[in-house]
């Protein structure tokens, strides 16, 4: 049952971590369960579906978009979207920066970092990360407000190996913070998904992204 899934992970989450429910290729009558046992932050990860069940949802949901974003999809989303959590170039920094300007907003984003050892996930590498902080570009934007970061760690079920990637995320964001702090809020660090969210949480994740724990098996 959603409801009790929902109930149970708000009971069990640490004060202080934000449990964002991910909802995608679910449809708006499981959403509409959730939001009805007290679930107001959403995940979804493709431009289109967000933008449909946002218009049948009630308004004071939170939409957080957690997926890979296509430059030229931002316009659609700006408008409403209250968290980014996968930005992985300035390219795009810059695009959400313009949207968000056009709506006269600005836009909460995550940086991705990519840990992972699979190749084909998205995200900056440590030294990437790096050296985009340091560049300082990114905190002249005005509309948008880097809070963090976000990431996944490998798909395995070696416990130890995510941990250790959770840990250095967790390491890069402590360090970050430093750097940050003058110029942005620095406070968000989303990691950990239905089979390793209680090690993320463990490791400092302030946000956790779960989906099949509450939505069950997605419907393609
Ligand atoms: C789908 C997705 C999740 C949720 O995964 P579950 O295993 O269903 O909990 C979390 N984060 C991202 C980026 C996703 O795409």
């Amino acid at each position: 049952m959603i409801s009790e899934q929902i109930a149970a992970l708000h009971s069990q989450l640490p004060a202080g971590v934000t449990l964002v429910a991910v909802s995608k290729y679910h449809p708006v009558a499981a959403l509409l369960q959730a939001y009805e046992a007290g679930q107001r932050v959403f995940g979804e990860s493709h431009v289109q579906e967000l933008v449909a069940k946002q218009a049948l949802m009630p308004a004071d949901v939170q939409w957080h978009f957690i997926g890979h974003l296509q430059t030229n999809k931002v316009k659609y989303i700006a408008p409403f979207v209250s968290l980014i959590h996968a930005v992985d170039s300035l390219r795009l920094l810059r695009e959400i920066d313009k949207q968000a300007g056009r709506c006269g907003r600005r836009i909460d984003c995550l940086l991705e970092l990519h840990l992972a050892q699979e190749e084909t996930k998205y995200g900056f590498t440590p030294d990437e990360l790096t050296a985009l902080l340091d560049s300082d570009e990114w905190a002249t934007l005005p509309h948008v407000r880097i809070r963090g970061l976000m990431t996944m760690a490998t798909y395995t079920d070696d416990t130890e190996q995510i941990r250790r990637e959770f840990r250095t995320a967790h390491d890069l964001y402590q360090h970050a913070r430093d750097h940050v702090a003058a110029a942005s809020h620095w406070d968000m660090l989303s990691m950990g998904m239905s089979h390793d969210y209680p090690v993320a949480i463990e490791e400092g994740a302030t946000l956790v992204r779960i989906g099949t724990s509450i939505f069950g098996q997605r419907q393609y």
